[in-house]
């Protein structure tokens, strides 16, 4: 028989009442027996996550010698949601030995992994299941990677024979035994993980919108919904900033060929978005799925003739940014040029100067120039490299709008064609390219 998993995000977890729907969601279909859920989210606009709770939580720890202040507030966000579900549960007992443990611990990732715990607590208690402590399952290395080997064995030795196991997302436990966390929106990556080590037929991610769009709701108005998409066509995606989905969490799943369904706890007759192996994938006929980006790049331009036959120049300039523990997203070169571009936040002030000064140093450049708050788009779409004049009219399009485009790169995949504008122009840019592809009025 062929199961679900199913991971509820932090909006699913919010208060008793979108638990109750979340728990009808999973009686609605005895396939759905494997559930990861998130700290409980916010109910509202200002509200604060719990894992933020939770962070504040640590900060308290440290600087007062314990966290009383911060942990009430967390307390109460878990009573109030076990009084809404009407649970006959000892809430008080776990919130306490939770306590207890933070401060003991005095870990960051441990104190921070606590929403995840309580959440999974409290739904397994609805649910009537089995609770499967994501600490005896989930295994990092000594490099802090994830452990696949170890943990697909554990999960599937702990959570096969049962009718319905829950667990928490976003943590596991490190090497040196000690929780350790994803990074921020992990459980997505942790549900993957579980669909995977049970071999799902689906990898069900319950969250707060139907889907993807094809590009951000806040810039464009009610865009196009996207029905399919390709993994990869989604890892571009959601690394550009459409973030429905932790980019990460495809890995998992990717290998084992297991497709992902994204869906709306709170419209769950919505069709939702498939996930699909690219084996699996019928493009949809429009060249273009979907266009994504980030503002706040920074752009190091290098000139140096005779670069392309100076054997090892690429490698001293990789160097000199691996030296400073700085990664770069992206290399767009010529014959005598190449530009580094990477987020702006990972080059504090001291850092930018070190940087140039060790590429002066290892290659000595003719010229080197930074330009700063460059914004990237990357227009993504499996159509684009068998459809004619993709290219051209994107160039087109943001042309038309009067924007200057201060870089290009095509990725290798010829998956997408990404542009470097000024943060200024991001929002514009992107209006243009959607209306261009979509043909929708943007103005
Ligand atoms: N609760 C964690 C966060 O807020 C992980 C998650 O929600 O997936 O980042």
């Amino acid at each position: 028989m062929s199961v679900k998993v199913c991971k509820f995000g932090g909006t699913s977890m919010a208060d008793g009442n979108v638990i109750k729907k979340v728990a009808g969601i999973i009686d609605g279909d005895s396939e759905r027996r494997y559930i990861v859920v998130s700290a409980p989210g916010k109910r509202y606009s200002d509200d604060i996550k719990v894992t933020d709770l939770l962070y504040k939580c640590h900060n308290e720890l440290t600087s007062e010698g314990d966290c009383k202040k911060s942990f009430a507030l967390v307390r109460a966000r878990f009573n109030s949601i076990v009084r809404e579900l009407e649970l006959d549960f000892d809430m008080q007992s776990v919130l306490d030995e939770t306590e207890r443990r933070i401060n003991e611990e005095k870990s960051e990732d441990f104190t921070a992994s606590r929403g995840e715990y309580l959440s999974a607590r409290v739904v397994t208690a609805v649910l009537g299941a089995k609770f499967v402590d994501a600490e005896e399952v989930i295994f990092f290395k000594d490099n802090g990677s994830f452990d696949g080997e170890k943990s697909y064995r554990a999960i599937s030795a702990a959570i096969s024979g049962e009718r319905r196991a829950v667990l928490p997302g976003f943590y596991g436990r490190g090497w040196d035994g000690k929780v350790k966390t994803f990074s921020r929106g992990g459980s997505d990556i942790s549900g993957a993980i579980v669909a995977r080590a049970v071999n799902a037929s689906v990898y069900e991610n319950w969250t707060d919108v139907s889907g993807f769009m094809a590009c951000d709701p806040r810039i464009v108005d009610s865009p196009r919904h996207i029905k399919t998409i390709s993994y990869k066509e989604l890892r571009e995606l959601s690394y550009m900033g459409a973030n429905v989905l932790h980019s990460d969490s495809i890995f998992p799943v990717r290998r084992a060929n297991i497709p992902i369904k994204i869906k709306n706890t709170f419209r769950p007759e919505d069709e939702g978005t498939s996930i699909l192996p690219s084996s699996r994938y019928v493009p949809s006929g429009n060249v273009v799925t979907g266009v994504a980006g980030k503002k706040n790049f920074t752009v190091i331009f290098i000139e140096k003739s005779h670069m392309n036959a100076e054997i090892g120049f690429v490698c001293k300039v990789l160097g000199v940014l691996a030296n400073e523990g700085v990664s770069v997203e992206h290399i767009p070169s010529g014959i005598d040029t190449m530009s580094l571009v990477i987020e702006s936040s990972a080059l504090c002030e001291d850092k930018l100067t070190r940087v140039l000064d060790g590429i002066k140093e290892a290659v000595a450049p003719d010229v080197l120039r930074v330009i700063e708050n460059i914004a990237l788009i990357a227009t993504v779409g499996h159509g684009m490299s068998s459809s004619v004049g993709t290219s051209a009219r994107l160039f087109q399009a943001i042309a038309s709008a009067d924007i200057n485009i201060k870089m290009i790169d095509q990725g290798s995949s010829e998956l997408n064609i990404i542009v470097g504008v000024c943060n200024d122009d991001y929002e514009k840019c992107i209006r243009a390219i959607y209306s261009e592809f979509f043909k929708r009025e943007y103005r």
